[in-house]
């Protein structure tokens, strides 16, 4: 992945001066203890560091400034081992920019049933410094998790960690570039948006390049350079017979190669974490990249097709969600179904730009037509998916906001697909077919999404919280009723919470 560092969540406990030196010297012990531990715990994903404990409202004040300001945060968790009256925190919360988590622990798990006196219990006061933190965070309309449990549960961790993947996601956004190689699909409406918005509310620029600064780039390869990539494309994949060393089509393999290097090169030296292509804007190039796009993306990149820059930053979010984890996270597109009275099933594809981290074999390296755009037929990666639980999520602006759309699904094994020339999923929907689709449709989602077996909807409701985006979570327990009563209490909600601002 294109992130060279992973960063920390830092943890601040809570207390006040009223308990003496001493019990604040314990209080000091227990949470470096605790930072230490979910440091080491092995679900959690971030090193966790112990920032202190804060007593004063200057000191919390300071804690934040300093969080806000230190690149390597990426979030602060707070927890009141002791009670910390919450007014001393309202100055520091007011300035804190960061992602926000209240992990609500007590240092010891049992009670000393026959010890138990007060100085213990005025030691271990989290039951009660938590509820007056968060009345203050609900007063403040602050948005944040809350994780609550022994700081030695894997449950915890694992509550923690999606919590802290969100907040990785966030962290990775903020300042991030997609680069756009021509405009949306001409005429299409869900691909469309306000990049400004994107940038106001997710932290994410989208910067428009002429394909030509790509063809120049791509021109400007070394052939050794194609000669090299060429082989470890051999390597790494079975290659079809025609694009080899002696088939008729080889020379299509070094083009893609050359293109590869030159889309590598571009968003490497320009800092890119994802990027989009068109077919309808390829002006200079001999054909719309394929197994280009697809191992970039499988090293980290966020991409989408056809121009659609708020999937191509919603794929890459996802990958620096499910960081570290063997599933793996594409693009993808509800492509066509299977409506048979056993069971409906959804086949997701696309032309060409499936990533080969969701690949269930050794990808098949082949060449075919591609039917659109007039060009050079396309190489590109072919296989099928691995079976078990994904998701699929997709971001859509609506106007006056962003609402991510996610459907839990589940991938199954299906007949051999001999004809068609792309990676492909086969999926069934999270409750039924009907419910999920009439759902997604009602919700606005769009064809394309982000797929992850990585992720899951806990990542993505911490993240749309940390956003302050709309979230349409459809699954096991969803109700079309409900649902669409949701949706309209969310034109309210979100009309009165952001107003005049949108995005
Ligand atoms: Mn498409």
């Amino acid at each position: 992945m294109n992130d060279a560092h992973a960063p920390e969540i830092w943890l601040l406990c809570g207390s006040q001066h009223l308990y003496g030196a001493e019990p604040l010297e314990q209080v000091a012990d227990h949470a470096g203890r605790v930072a230490t531990a979910l440091d080491q715990a092995e679900q959690v994903p971030l090193p966790v560091r112990f920032r202190g404990v804060v007593t004063t409202p200057d000191e919390v004040h300071r804690a934040c400034l300093e969080a806000n300001a230190d690149p390597a945060c990426a979030g602060l968790l707070v927890w009141m081992h002791t009670f910390s009256p919450a007014r001393m925190w309202i100055r520091g919360l007011t300035t804190l920019a960061k992602p926000l988590c209240h992990l609500h622990t007590q240092y010891h798990r049992e009670l000393p049933w026959d010890a138990l006196d007060m100085d213990y219990m005025n030691l271990h006061q989290a039951a009660h410094g938590d509820r007056e933190a968060g009345f203050l965070h609900t007063r403040m309309r602050l948005g944040r998790a809350v994780v609550a449990g022994h700081w030695s549960d894997p449950d915890v961790h694992r509550r923690l960690s999606s919590w802290m993947r969100a907040a990785h996601a966030w962290h990775d956004l903020q300042g991030a570039r997609i680069a756009r190689f021509g405009d949306t699909m001409r005429g299409v409406a869900v691909t469309e948006g306000d990049k400004l918005a994107a940038q106001l509310r997710l932290g994410v620029a989208v910067d428009g390049y002429g394909v030509g600064d790509l063809v120049a780039r791509v021109r400007a390869v070394p052939e050794g350079e194609v000669d090299e990539l060429v082989a470890a494309y051999e390597d790494a994949y079975a290659v079809a017979a025609p694009l080899r060393h002696d088939g008729e089509r080889h020379d299509a393999l070094r083009d893609e190669a050359r293109l590869e290097l030159g889309l590598r090169a571009f968003l490497g030296e320009g800092g890119f974490n994802g990027f989009t292509t068109t077919f309808e804007d390829l002006h200079g190039l001999e054909r719309l990249p394929g197994l280009a796009v697809q191992r970039l993306m499988a090293d980290g990149y966020g991409f989408a097709a056809e121009g659609d820059w708020k999937t191509a930053a919603l794929v890459r979010a996802l990958k620096v969600m499910g960081r570290g984890q063997p599933g793996g996270t594409s693009f993808m597109e509800d492509y066509t179904y299977h409506l048979a009275p056993d069971g409906p099933l959804v086949l997701g594809a696309h032309m060409l730009e499936v990533c080969p981290s969701i690949a269930r074999h050794t990808p098949s390296l082949e060449i075919h037509p591609l039917g659109i755009g007039a060009k050079a037929d396309p190489v590109r990666l072919v296989f099928d998916t691995k079976a078990g639980a994904a998701i699929n999520a997709s971001l859509i602006d609506l106007g006056n906001r962003f609402r991510l759309v996610v459907n839990e699904v589940r991938t199954v094994e299906h007949p051999a697909l001999p004809a068609l020339p792309v990676a492909r999923a086969v999926w069934v929907c999270e409750p039924d077919f009907a419910t999920a689709v009439e759902a997604w449709i009602h919700a606005g989602g769009a064809h394309h999404t982000a797929f992850s077996f990585d992720v899951t909807t806990a990542e993505l409701e911490a993240f749309a919280e940390i956003a302050g985006v709309e979230l349409v979570v459809i699954d096991r327990h969803t109700d079309l009723r409900g649902l669409r009563q949701t949706l309209r209490l969310g034109e309210v909600y979100y009309g009165l919470k952001d107003g005049l601002r949108g995005g």
